[in-house]
């Protein structure tokens, strides 16, 4: 499914796809489309519904 997220970098708005088969907890590495730099997304699947999504920089 699709979920919008903001690059903490450059506060550009991404569209990124969450495989809602991939488990409860997934993380991975995920490129931002604007300034190419690597984001470290985070996604828990809620009990209720969804996805909480958290975005990190590598740098941090
Ligand atoms: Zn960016």
């Amino acid at each position: 499914m699709p979920h919008d997220i903001t690059c903490p970098y450059c506060g550009e708005e991404l569209s990124i796809w969450i495989d809602p088969g991939g488990g409860d907890q997934q993380s991975y590495v995920q490129d931002c489309e604007v300034c190419c730099r690597p984001i470290d997304v985070h996604v828990a699947q809620e009990e209720s519904e969804g996805f909480a999504v958290y975005v990190a920089r590598q740098d941090e």
